[in-house]
């Protein structure tokens, strides 16, 4: 029962003040963060911001990351790195700038460090339904690196290559160096099979939309990346590109200072304005820590220039997913004109099984999100379905048994009549559960029940 109002009590459309927090965002690093680390100490800022010193500096192997860190964590930590890099589907590749915003004071706990580095310590056995291609992107391929999934857009990898190596990467059948856990399928820069997609793109009138790639579009060659959007701008029928690239969240440096590639995606965007056509940037923060002073710079450049910039995001444990965390990184997003498009909840991909959520965990975040900022802002949290369904609302399953862990999606517009599963992470689950997945028939009875379910009574739950 509510209270009966006294007539001194503030009027309740009144606000109260705003705390701190509702203007953390805008917040933005500024300092010598990169002298933490001892081989950064006597960097000036416009050394360390250089876009070549950071591409050349990256670190590719535990010897380089001791030799850049050094004292300031234990030589156990890199023993525990080089024990994980060896379990990692991944090659390992770190900018400065992504190093240096690390807090080596308790780097276990970092978000930047989970990303990045793995550690063989916090290793977690893979789920028994896991795949490598778990979204089934070569099965919806007509050319090697084109995925036509959905009817009026395809996924174009233009290259295998990025600037920096995400533990959790989707594509690690394809994307870096081989490791000692996957030899990947290579999708390289070639401009023989780029014009066999050409091609393709060519013959299907009812495509509109492409997104390139990769990789990272932020690797390509100026003249390359102008190459793919003329190209793709010249066919009548396509009307969106979009470019997707890690690169803004990793070495915002490019954007401010590597004038023949910016130059490139610049006349890119324009002549797709003269064309009526829209060209965007895709981006892909994580989280709040990667924004810094340099990339409002990069940023509030694009700004000017009228680029449309959104941001892809991967939820991750111990990363992105406290509510608090996925506000500020939202409303630091919206701050620099770019707007949070996609929250994904994280693929069912190999050796990062600690860095899966629930999907109950999705929702829940979702809810906490949306009403913080601008509804044009919030973003959607979709789930990417395993088998090749295509993103769905995390909200739209047909079924979800919380209890196994078990959840049932449809995709009436990708694959009609197909059910698409997804496998909350088995250290969730109470453990008379766990032990039931630990057996192959019990599982397969459990998958079962589930689909049965799902197909049978319309969703309640
Ligand atoms: C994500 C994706 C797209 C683009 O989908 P949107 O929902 O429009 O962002 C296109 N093709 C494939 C294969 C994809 O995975
Ligand atoms: S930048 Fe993207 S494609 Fe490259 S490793 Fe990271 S998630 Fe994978």
């Amino acid at each position: 029962m509510s209270q009966p109002r006294s007539p001194e009590a503030p009027s309740p459309c009144t606000r109260p003040p705003a705390t701190p927090a509702a203007t953390a965002h805008k917040e933005l690093r500024d300092d010598a963060f990169w002298q933490q680390l001892p081989a950064y100490r006597h960097l000036s800022a416009q050394e360390f911001h250089d876009h070549r010193f950071q591409s050349r500096n990256c670190v590719t192997n535990v010897a380089k990351l001791r030799e850049v860190v050094g004292p300031l964590v234990p030589e156990s930590f890199y023993q525990d790195v080089g024990q994980g890099v060896l379990r990692s589907t991944m090659s390992l590749r770190l900018s400065p700038y992504i190093l240096s915003l690390i807090d080596w004071k308790s780097p276990a706990e970092d978000p930047l460090r989970l990303q990045f580095l793995p550690l063989a310590s916090r290793w977690m056995p893979d789920h028994p339904e896991l795949a490598l291609d778990s979204l089934h992107e070569q099965k919806h391929s007509p050319v090697p690196g084109l995925t036509h999934r959905y009817a009026d857009r395809a996924l174009f990898l233009a290259l295998d290559t990025c600037p920096v190596y995400c533990r959790f990467c989707t594509r690690s059948y394809a994307v870096g160096l081989d490791t000692l856990q996957v030899e990947k399928l290579h999708f390289g820069a070639s401009s023989e099979r780029w014009e066999q997609a050409f091609s393709y793109i060519a013959s299907r009138p009812e495509l509109e939309d492409i997104v390139v790639s990769g990789g990272d579009v932020y690797n390509l060659r100026p003249e390359q990346l102008e190459h793919i959007g003329n190209t793709l701008l010249d066919l009548e029928h396509i009307r969106r590109l979009r470019f997707a690239t890690k690169g803004p969240a990793v070495m915002p440096q490019k954007l401010v200072g590597d004038q023949e590639w910016v130059g490139a995606f610049l006349r890119v965007v324009e002549r797709s304005r003269q064309l009526h056509k829209a060209v965007a940037l895709h981006t892909h923060f994580n989280h709040p820590n990667e924004i810094t002073a340099i990339t409002r710079q990069g940023l509030d450049f694009l700004a000017e220039q009228g680029v449309v910039v959104r941001n892809q995001c991967v939820l991750q444990r111990g990363v992105n997913d406290r509510a608090e965390t996925m506000q500020l990184l939202v409303k630091r997003l919206s701050f620099l004109n770019v707007q949070p498009y996609y929250v994904f909840v994280h693929d069912m991909v190999k050796g990062v099984e600690e860095l899966r959520t629930t999907l109950q965990q999705a929702m829940d975040l979702e809810k906490q999100v949306r009403g913080t900022t601008a509804g044009f802002h919030v973003p959607t949290f979709v789930l990417d379905t395993k088998g090749g369904g295509g993103k769905r609302d995390v909200h739209s399953y047909e079924y979800y048994d919380r209890e196994e862990g078990i959840a049932v999606f449809t995709s009436p517009t990708v694959m009609p009549g197909t059910q698409f599963l997804y496998f909350d992470p088995v250290h969730t689950l109470s453990s008379p559960v766990q032990r039931r997945w630990a057996e192959e028939g019990e599982r397969a009875a459990m998958i079962r029940t589930a689909l049965d379910r799902a197909a049978s009574r319309p969703r309640r739950n």
